[in-house]
């Protein structure tokens, strides 16, 4: 049977934590499904359609990965795509208590298991709110994003 996992978040844009995370997955899974996360009450700063298009361009030549946008409860999705694992980073004490207790809601509720990469050292600090305010006040955002959506980022 496939190893499929999914990577939700928002990714408002991705950033180089994501792929750190995504690109140490890799080798877990056979299947990658990153899955943008639509929250009806939340503003984005990049589109769906946008974002989804960054991380396609990202990926272009990693067959694992496919990209999707979603709404509603993340264990659904994995029921209905058939996905058995979530992942989620780590980078900071407060991202652990928060992650800890969807984690566990998770299992309970749809029997899904999530599995935890800690962020590497050199992305650690890195978050898609820093650079949308790096980015909104005109500074240089290249060392924090993948290379390949900066041309989009400035279109
Ligand atoms: P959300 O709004 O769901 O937190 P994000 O797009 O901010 O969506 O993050 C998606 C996932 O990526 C989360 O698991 C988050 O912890 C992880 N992540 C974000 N930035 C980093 C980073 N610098 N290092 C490791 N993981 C990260």
């Amino acid at each position: 049977m496939k190893r499929k996992a999914v990577f939700p978040g928002s990714f408002d844009p991705i950033t180089l934590g994501h792929t750190d995370i995504i690109n140490r997955a890799l080798p877990l899974f056979d299947e990658l499904t990153i899955a943008i996360g639509i929250n009806i009450n939340k503003k984005y700063m990049f589109d769906v359609d946008t974002r989804i298009r960054m991380i396609e361009k990202v990926y272009a030549n990693e067959p694992k990965i496919k990209v999707i946008s979603y709404t509603g409860l993340t264990v659904d999705l994995c029921h209905k795509l058939n996905i058995d694992f979530i992942l989620r980073g780590l980078r900071n004490p407060a991202d652990f208590e928060f992650e800890k207790a969807i984690a566990q809601t998770n299992r309970k509720l749809g029997n899904v298991e999530t599995v935890f990469l800690l962020t590497g050292p050199e992305t650690s600090y890195i978050s898609s709110s820093i650079v949308r305010d790096i980015y909104k006040n005109g500074g240089d955002i290249s060392d924090l994003v993948p290379k390949e959506i900066l041309k989009i980022i400035n279109q």
